[in-house]
């Protein structure tokens, strides 16, 4: 639960909501989105009424701690999708489903709060004062117990349909790499077959260890074993960095990015851009400049600093 707290701070610019499966985390930002100070409360996963409950509390954590009010500028940032026509939202862990999110949150609140997916906010933070610094168009990847991505094209996010991220990790990989690395074509969460994120992600990895090493290793024992000179660890390493490669390289393809940078708990693994840097050079297509691989600058904070980022953003549209 927030502790009481006298202090405030009117400097505050903005406030950010990081939406999770276990906790909603609020924080308040500075002069170039510096944490001032953050708290968190549970995520209740029972009723939308208690979730809805739980977030307005978060939201007037912020009002308050600022000395604001409403006049600060909130953002939400999700692990999920809204559709925009009819509110229809789907994000893991969360009571949302199918609720018209956007109008539930207004009503609730009294206030329009913009939304954000959390791969759109997490690239939308490293676009400003994090690792994209000097790029125009910045593609971050988040690899942990997902795959997350987002596009930021200098310092705002392009125009898109869907309030969704970047969902590459439900793109197909391609099923002659997963023969070449004797690797069985696996069912996705998002029902269909062979995706990235079954094989990329944290669970995803673990798997490639149990089919490679005979045993499920956690993506940290795996990478402490490559940093002791494993070579069956290394081994099931440089697998998972030629099917990322290939993710890599659709996502250059497609959008082209200045830099990749990469977060997530994956993003842990040692020397992980050297290796992704080797496996992408290997299928590059001729002579086209390859983007920077960089590892993110804010961590744990960028889905409340990028919600909070394009909450100001709206703002000064009004
Ligand atoms: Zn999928």
């Amino acid at each position: 639960m927030a502790a009481a707290t006298a202090k405030t701070y009117p400097n505050a610019i903005a406030g950010g909501i990081d939406l999770g499966g276990t906790k909603i985390e609020a924080r308040l930002f500075g002069a170039g989105y510096q944490s001032l100070e953050a708290t968190r409360f549970p995520t209740p996963t029972d009723t939308v009424e208690t979730f809805l409950q739980a977030l307005s509390k978060a939201i007037r954590w912020l009002e308050e701690t600022s000395g604001r009010g409403s006049r600060l500028p909130i953002g939400i940032g999700l692990p999920g999708i809204i559709n925009p026509f009819n509110g229809a939202a789907m994000a893991a862990n969360i009571p949302v489903t199918g609720l018209d999110l956007p109008a539930a949150i207004a009503r609730k609140i009294g206030r329009k709060i913009p939304l954000i997916n959390d791969g759109q906010a997490f690239a939308l933070s490293e676009a400003h004062g994090g690792a994209g610094l000097g790029a125009r168009s910045v593609l971050g990847l988040i690899m942990g117990t997902g795959i997350g991505a987002g596009h930021v094209l200098d310092g705002a996010l392009p125009y898109r349909r869907n309030i969704a991220g970047i969902e590459a990790g439900h793109l197909g990989l391609p099923a002659p790499l997963l023969e070449r690395h004797g690797l069985p074509i696996r069912p996705c969460g998002c029902g269909r077959k062979g995706c990235f994120e079954t094989y990329l992600a944290g669970p995803g990895l673990r798997r490639i260890c149990q089919h490679k090493l005979g045993h499920a290793l956690p993506p940290e024992d795996l990478g402490a074993a490559v940093a002791n000179g494993d070579p069956a660890a290394t081994g099931v390493l440089e697998i998972w960095a030629a099917l990322a490669a290939e993710l890599l390289l659709t996502l250059h393809l497609t959008l082209d990015p200045d830099c990749i940078i990469l977060g997530g708990g994956l993003s842990q693994l040692p020397q992980v851009t050297d290796h992704l840097a080797r496996a992408f050079t290997r299928v590059r297509l001729g002579p086209m400049a390859l983007p920077d691989l960089r590892l993110a600058a804010h961590g744990d904070s960028s889905g409340a600093r990028g919600a909070a980022i394009l909450a100001v953003q709206e703002a000064a549209k009004e």
